[in-house]
């Protein structure tokens, strides 16, 4: 039905300009923002928990939605709710856009809804322009992004069997959430997408953190989600009266472990980069007032987007530490406990969104992502491209969590001329 004339249209168009210079209607993404609202636990920001109610209530409204635009619309075995708009060409694979609409308890209104309702504004805008796109087209929404990011998981094969029987902030195990969304994970393999069937894809969401909004800047074009790597040092000395072991005398655990967090904070200010080191907890034994510390052990946490990095940061302030230790006659283990790989976004797809940005006369700023997003995984199968918009004060997961109307609708616009430049390359 799309056939003959909507094609022979869109090489009309394709004549006169690339891409149309369509805009998203500000009016109408920040009623459906306002609307999603409603679909709430708490009466003050969002608690819209994966897998409640709330959760399902507000998809049952998407569908809808979608059905009314024309998609077709289906659930992936993951639980992802998706909306199908075909293309002109058939043979190439869909462009994917959106993003996720649980929240945590007590959060905001924005994180995840933004990119929903953005990519849904896209869609609505495409529809009254009587656009169609080369590439056909998906709109996406993640099940349980904030209790694991279980759906965009999935997908790209990250699911462990174990995993379905974890208890969630809903009441329910990730196993019957899956089926309350319409999903079925009893069989992961199948509910794994072909890298072949995703050409991009492309999110947008709040910053989360302050940078944009102090900087007065209006996107972020996100360069990756970093890498995360989490050690657990112990410090062994030897636990002794603090009454009568003379203070030169001492193999004090605690003095040694202040002074290797200190050169923590040290060391990753001196290396170039943006990578951030963090202590973040600290325990000391046996414990008491009166004795000098026989063991302390402390968590090490180190970030960036690029994992050699990680290890370059770490290695010298392992070597601090054993100096540290040497020197304070104590003796310090180090073991790594939690390893998250970075995703980087494409290079390709960030200069599009820079592009476009500056375009539209918005600001834009090439910035790593501190948080997780869904897109990390689906980076497993395809080139992503994620677009920021500020957070007022950098609040985010509090129902204080804030992004302007005008900041929503210049994201949006962003998203929208991202991907018609996508679809409009030849490569
Ligand atoms: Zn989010």
């Amino acid at each position: 039905m799309v056939g003959a004339a909507a094609g022979a249209k869109t090489v009309i168009r394709r004549l006169t300009q690339a891409a149309p210079d369509l805009l998203v209607d500000a009016r109408r993404l920040a009623d459906a923002l306002a609307y999603l609202q409603r679909f709430s636990a708490s009466p003050t920001g969002t608690t819209r928990l994966a897998y409640s109610d709330q959760d399902l209530a507000a998809r049952v409204w998407l569908v809808d939605r979608l059905v009314e635009l024309g998609l077709n619309v289906s659930v992936d075995l993951g639980g992802n709710l998706i909306g199908r708009r075909v293309g002109t060409d058939a043979s190439l694979p869909p462009l994917l856009l959106g993003s996720h609409i649980d929240s945590v308890p007590e959060g905001g209104s924005f994180d995840g809804q933004v990119g929903s309702m953005g990519a849904l504004e896209v869609f609505a805008t495409l529809v009254d322009a009587d656009h169609t796109t080369r590439h056909p087209l998906e709109f996406v929404v993640w099940a349980n992004e904030e209790g694991g990011k279980t759906g965009s998981r999935a997908i790209a094969g990250e699911v462990r069997p174990a995993e379905l029987d974890l208890m969630t902030a809903s009441g329910y195990t990730i196993g019957e959430g899956t089926h309350r969304l319409g999903g079925d994970l009893s069989d992961l393999g199948a509910a794994i997408r072909s890298p072949a069937s995703i050409a991009a894809y492309l999110e947008l969401h709040i910053e989360q953190g302050f940078v944009l909004d102090r900087r007065g800047l209006d996107i972020g074009v996100v360069e990756g989600i970093v890498g995360i790597k989490r050690w657990t040092l112990t410090v062994n000395g030897f636990a002794n009266h603090a009454g009568t072991t003379p203070m030169d005398q001492r193999q004090d655990a605690m003095v040694a472990a202040a002074q290797m967090i200190t050169s923590v904070q040290r060391v990753a200010l001196e290396l170039p980069g943006r990578h951030v080191a963090t202590v973040g907890r600290l325990q000391a034994e046996p414990g008491a007032p009166n004795v000098i510390p026989g063991r302390v052990t402390f968590s090490l946490e180190i970030r960036d987007l690029e994992m050699r990095k990680i290890d370059q940061v770490f290695q010298a302030i392992e070597r601090e530490a054993r100096q540290i230790a040497d020197e304070t006659a104590t003796t310090v283990d180090v073991e790594q406990f939690y390893e998250s790989r970075a995703a980087p976004t494409a290079p390709r797809l960030r200069d599009l969104i820079e592009r476009e940005a500056v375009r539209l006369d918005l600001k834009p700023l090439r910035m790593p992502s501190g948080a997780g997003h869904d897109a990390q995984s689906v980076a497993l199968l395809a080139p992503v491209g994620m677009i920021f918009v500020p957070s007022l004060d950098g609040i985010s997961h509090s129902p204080l969590e804030s992004t302007t109307p005008a900041q929503v609708e210049a994201g949006s616009n962003v998203l929208l001329r991202t991907l018609l430049a996508l679809d409009d390359e030849r490569a």
